[in-house]
C-alpha cells in the first residue's frame, strides 16, 4: 500500500460500494433458474455458526481430538476427514524421515478475539486510527469470524517463523510438504503476496506463512459456504469490527488465498 490510510480507506469504503460486501451468493448464485440447470446456485452445507467459529469443536459431531503425540498443545481439534487426511499425511512423512508436529488446529472465535484483543491493546498503537490498527494486526493474525482456523481444515505445523523454513531441518519439512502435501489434499493458502493486488490476479491478504497448511476438498466448500452466506455485518462484536467493510475484510482477506 501507497496511498496511506486515507486514500486506502477511501479507495476501501469505495469497493464497498461497488462491491457492497454483501454475501457472494445473492449476487451470483441465486438467479432463479428458468430451466433444468441448478449448478449455478450453491447451496451451503455449513451454518453461519460454524463459518464464524461460533462452536465448541469438543461437542460438535463432526469434529475429533488431535493425538497428543501430534501437537504441543493440549486438547485441540480437526474435523474427523480433515484429521484422517493427517494422519495419513504424516504416517507418509513419518516413513520419509519428516517430523510433523502440529502446532494450532481449530480455533474458535471466543480464542481469535482473545489473540486480536490482546494485539489491539498494544501500547505502541497509541493514537493510532482503528483501521490502522486492524490492519496492522491483520499481517499476520485474522479478525474474529473471518479465520480459516475456524473452519476444522487448517493446521499450523512446526514452527511460526517462515525463516524456520529456509534452512536446515525446517528445510526439509518444507521441500517435502510442498514436494507431497497436496496427494493428500494440503495446500499452503498463504504464500508470497501478489504485487499486484487481487484486481490483477496476485494474492492480497496476510503475509507469506508457510507454516499454514489447508485441507482443500473441505476449506474449499468451507470458503464457498462463507461467501454465500456471511457479510461484514456478521462480523462482530471486539474493538475494531467497524472497520471489517472500509479493509474489504471477505474480498481481500478471507479470499486473499492461493489455490492450488
Ligand atoms: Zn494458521
Amino acid at each position: 500500500m501507497t496511498g496511506g490510510p486515507t486514500l486506502v480507506f477511501a479507495l476501501g469504503s469505495a469497493l464497498v460500494l461497488l462491491c457492497g460486501c454483501e454475501a457472494a451468493g445473492t449476487a451470483t448464485g441465486t438467479t432463479p433458474s428458468t430451466g433444468t440447470d441448478s449448478t449455478t446456485a450453491h447451496a451451503p452445507t455449513h451454518t453461519v455458526d460454524e463459518l464464524l467459529g461460533r462452536f465448541d469443536a469438543a461437542a460438535h459431531p463432526d469434529f475429533s481430538r488431535i493425538p497428543d503425540a501430534w501437537t504441543d498443545k493440549d486438547s485441540i481439534y480437526l474435523r474427523t476427514e480433515v484429521l484422517d487426511a493427517y494422519s495419513r499425511m504424516r504416517a507418509s512423512a513419518d516413513s520419509a524421515g519428516i517430523p510433523l508436529l502440529i502446532r494450532s488446529a481449530t480455533r474458535n472465535f471466543e480464542y481469535q478475539r482473545g489473540i486480536w484483543e490482546r494485539k489491539w491493546d498494544r501500547p505502541r498503537y497509541m493514537g493510532w486510527s482503528a483501521f490502522e490498527k486492524a490492519r496492522d494486526i491483520m499481517t499476520y493474525s485474522s479478525m474474529p469470524g473471518t479465520s480459516r482456523h475456524h473452519w476444522g481444515t487448517d493446521i499450523d505445523l512446526c514452527e511460526f517463523e517462515n525463516e524456520w523454513f529456509e534452512t536446515g531441518e525446517g528445510a526439509q519439512v518444507y521441500a517435502w510438504l510442498t514436494a507431497h502435501a497436496a496427494r493428500f489434499g494440503f495446500h499452503q493458502v498463504y504464500n508470497e503476496l501478489g504485487s499486484i493486488g487481487v484486481d490483477g490476479g496476485g494474492r492480497t491478504g496476510y503475509n507469506l506463512e508457510r507454516w499454514h497448511w489447508s485441507y482443500m476438498p473441505l476449506s474449499s466448500v468451507m470458503l464457498a459456504d462463507y461467501n454465500a452466506t456471511v457479510t461484514c455485518d456478521s462480523i462482530q462484536i471486539f474493538p475494531g469490527h467497524q472497520v471489517a467493510d472500509s479493509l474489504d475484510v471477505i474480498r481481500r482477506y478471507v479470499n486473499g488465498i492461493d489455490r492450488p
